[in-house]
């Protein structure tokens, strides 16, 4: 698909043209044999998630494949946290992710928490003009 010198410079178009998976609440958590979920799972959960990408095996950067956590993010540049609480970004290559989540219901009632770095869908994303 792509050289691995390539990688870090793919364009968003690029990316969007992967048409990579988008997470779901059966990638992150699943109700324990004979127990009742609550009635928000997965429907709620899955719509909080489709935001962002099915995480990679080791939880490296989708464009960079740099580890975003752990030991191995720590030593070769992983996820950095950027100004708005809970957003950041893959130090290597820019590309966004968040590692606080609420999700919550429509009338804004916290329905769970999540700690853990997800990065962004490209489909979510959109190019800022550098000129603006
Ligand atoms: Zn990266």
């Amino acid at each position: 698909m792509f050289a691995d010198t390539e990688k870090k410079e793919r364009t968003l178009a690029q990316m969007q043209e992967l048409n990579l998976p988008r997470m779901q609440a059966a990638d992150i958590a699943s109700p324990k044999e004979g127990v009742e979920p609550p009635a928000w799972y997965p429907t709620k959960l899955d719509e909080y998630l489709s935001h962002f990408l099915k995480p990679q095996p080791k939880f490296e950067c989708v464009r960079c494949e740099t580890p975003q956590t752990g030991f191995m993010g720590a030593m070769f540049g992983g996820f950095t946290w950027g100004l708005a609480h809970g957003e950041g970004f893959c130090e290597t290559c820019r590309w966004p992710g968040r590692a606080y989540h609420f999700v919550k219901d429509e009338n804004g009632d916290e329905l769970c928490r999540l700690n853990v770095v997800l990065q962004y869908h490209p489909d979510e994303l959109s190019q800022r003009d550098k000129a603006a």
